[in-house]
């Protein structure tokens, strides 16, 4: 089987940012993800497709062996996965490896909604689940860097304190339903030329359950559940990133008469920082230095996630140099480690200068130790 290309199949150009093939996988992700799409090849064999593609793209050194080599360049790699030719266990195995590593808590358990579960079909008696809900939360990197709980507050169906949820006026109970006398289904026998042909159908006076109410609850109007609001904490881990999610079993909508409530789905949306570009879980912040502390080196103040911190220059940096420091980017979502903060060195040039400080730097100019190495043999004076 060939391969397409990975950046075909998230639909980005090769010059595609990190955060741009982020986005466009999320976008995949979701739409054929097999909780949507139950029982759709395609929709399953794409999404494989997506997050291998992803796999790859996201990370720099796969994605540059990728870049030059092709689809053999990142195929020898251990860690690679070969996802198009996996089962789909195994696949969603590898997302929990991927996206809730470190997620520990019973709420926390799997970042796709159940992707890997079958979803219990209420049949008779119990009344329909109700839908899931979808919420972002948008989170600055400071909050990333620690993990944070964050209270949200939600427009949600509930379930009706009247009635219990069972959508019945209290004390009324429940009667055999007259159409299908209990049975919660109609057979129906239909004569033809070749024939007589049972059909059988569920009642649509109880809804198959074979009990009606005897009279609806005041409250909810027979629902057994009715309009409500509520403020949800949600405890996210630290090193989420944009598109992540997590599902909060059981926090969407409650179910019509008493049926299980859906899930709340939270998206995690992280905001462009004023110092900082997150590039995986390092953070890359640009210095500017003056041309004397370039020259003569120092110790200057910089953000960092946690606070202000001090960053030695060497006499003699160039622009262009990349510090390194270490640990001060974001922690690894396995809860193991941090990423770095990459410290790019900019030497300001001054635009605005006194007669003096022209006759300072002209004097300094008539030394051969300002020049350019590069450019010796090619002075102009
Ligand atoms: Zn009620
Ligand atoms: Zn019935």
């Amino acid at each position: 089987m060939t391969k397409r290309d990975y950046y075909e199949i998230l639909g980005v150009p090769r010059t595609a940012s990190i955060d741009d093939i982020k986005k466009a996988y999320r976008k995949l992700a979701m739409q054929y993800h097999p909780d949507r799409n139950p029982g759709n090849k395609e929709a399953e064999e794409k999404f494989k497709e997506a997050a291998e593609a992803y796999e790859v793209l996201s990370d720099q050194d796969k994605r540059s062996r990728y870049d030059r080599f092709g689809h053999e360049g990142v195929r020898q790699g251990a860690d690679f996965h070969d996802w198009t030719n996996a089962n789909a266990s195994d696949i969603f195995s590898i997302f929990n490896d991927i996206f809730s590593a470190g997620f520990g808590g019973s709420i926390f358990d799997d970042i796709f909604g159940g992707a890997s579960r079958t979803r219990t079909h209420s049949t008779g008696g119990i009344g329909e689940r109700g839908s899931d809900l979808r919420i972002s939360v948008k989170l600055s990197l400071e909050e990333i860097a620690e993990g944070v709980e964050k209270k949200v507050k939600i427009k949600r169906f509930e379930k009706c304190s009247t009635c219990g949820g069972s959508g019945s006026k209290p004390g009324t109970g429940m009667a055999t339903c007259p159409t299908c006398g209990g049975h919660g289904e109609i057979r129906r026998a239909t004569k033809t030329m070749f024939g007589q042909f049972i059909n059988v159908v569920q009642c649509t006076t109880c809804g198959g359950t074979g009990r009606i109410m005897k009279d609806p609850c005041p409250t909810c109007s027979g629902n057994g559940r009715v309009n409500g609001e509520s403020t949800i904490k949600v405890k996210i881990p630290a090193g989420v990133g944009d598109g992540n999610y997590l599902t909060l079993r059981g926090e969407g909508n409650a179910g019509r008469r008493g049926g299980p409530n859906g899930d709340l789905v939270v998206i995690i949306e992280e905001q462009a920082h004023e110092h900082f570009k997150r590039e995986g879980d390092d953070v890359i912040y640009n210095l500017d230095l003056s041309f004397s502390e370039a020259a003569l080196g120092s110790e200057v103040e910089v953000p960092t996630l946690t606070g202000r911190a001090k960053l030695k220059i060497d006499a003699g940096i160039q622009s262009g140099k990349i510090l390194r420091m270490r640990d001060k980017g974001l922690p690894h979502l396995n809860g193991y480690g941090h990423g770095d903060q990459l410290v790019a060195i900019n030497i300001y040039t001054p635009t605005k200068l006194s007669q003096r400080d022209k006759e300072i730097l002209k004097e300094l100019a008539r030394s051969a130790n300002t020049k350019p190495p590069s450019r010796n043999g090619n002075s102009s004076n």
